[in-house]
């Protein structure tokens, strides 16, 4: 399916295409490169100075805004600066500073959990391999992703968030719900060195133009690229 018969089957159904298009691979370069145009200064959202805080920032926004995070990690780590301190930390201490980040009796379960692999483990630093990263409590891929292709710059992955699962369906570029395989579907047409920042640049481009039940299609830069475009 090209992205007008694509188009077309949206405007019958007045749905969204339920499936990649077949030109998904011949529209990628060019929404990577409106994107990079778009948002020059795409990057994490996530304040974090090293490694560690970032990646305590990541098990965090599990089900939160970042800026929700961003205002729990500096109490956080005023608090508890090294994995040493966070694998010695109360429990209860902890989930007083971060509640307000939702679930967090199990993102303190992890957060210490992970501290104390990180200094059994790892010498206290965070490894820098994906398989690594998987063995630690509370670290998924999506997590293992933010943390290599930011700390480390290594773009191992793309980190597949509730954006850019969203943008990656309207755009055609895949048919899955799942994280992993719409992962999947989108490291074969991008380039590699642009995997972290293709996160970055669909996450600014879903909160400030394809916002969800209300995507500004008439102001978008894709829209001529896009099956799911309303205008
Ligand atoms: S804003 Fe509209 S045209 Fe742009 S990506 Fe979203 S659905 Fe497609």
């Amino acid at each position: 399916m090209t992205v007008k018969q694509a188009a077309a089957e949206r405007r019958r159904t007045g749905g969204y295409p339920a499936r990649r298009t077949r030109d998904a691979p011949e529209r990628a370069p060019e929404i990577l490169t409106r994107l990079l145009a778009a948002y020059p200064d795409a990057h994490c959202a996530l304040e974090h100075r090293d490694a560690f805080e970032l990646l305590c920032a990541t098990i965090l926004s599990a089900q939160c805004t970042d800026a929700r995070v961003n205002i729990v990690t500096p109490v956080l780590f005023e608090r508890y600066s090294t994995p040493e301190a966070l694998a010695r930390a109360k429990p209860s201490e902890v989930e007083a500073i971060i509640q307000s980040t939702g679930f967090f009796r199990n993102k303190t379960r992890s957060l210490i959990g992970m501290a104390q692999a990180l200094v059994a483990d790892h010498g206290g630093q965070v490894p820098r391999t994906m398989e690594e990263l998987l063995s630690l409590p509370g670290v998924g891929r999506k997590t293992a992703n933010v943390v290599l292709g930011n700390a480390f710059g290594n773009n191992a992955g793309i980190t597949v968030d509730t954006h850019v699962a969203r943008l990656s369906r309207l755009l055609g570029l895949t048919r899955h719900s799942d994280p992993i395989r719409i992962e999947q579907d989108l490291m074969p047409i991008f380039p590699r060195d642009h995997w972290t920042l293709l996160s970055h640049l669909l996450i600014f481009h879903g909160r400030r133009i394809c916002i969800a039940r209300r995507p500004r299609c008439e102001e978008c830069v894709l829209s001529d690229l896009c099956p799911s475009s309303r205008v």
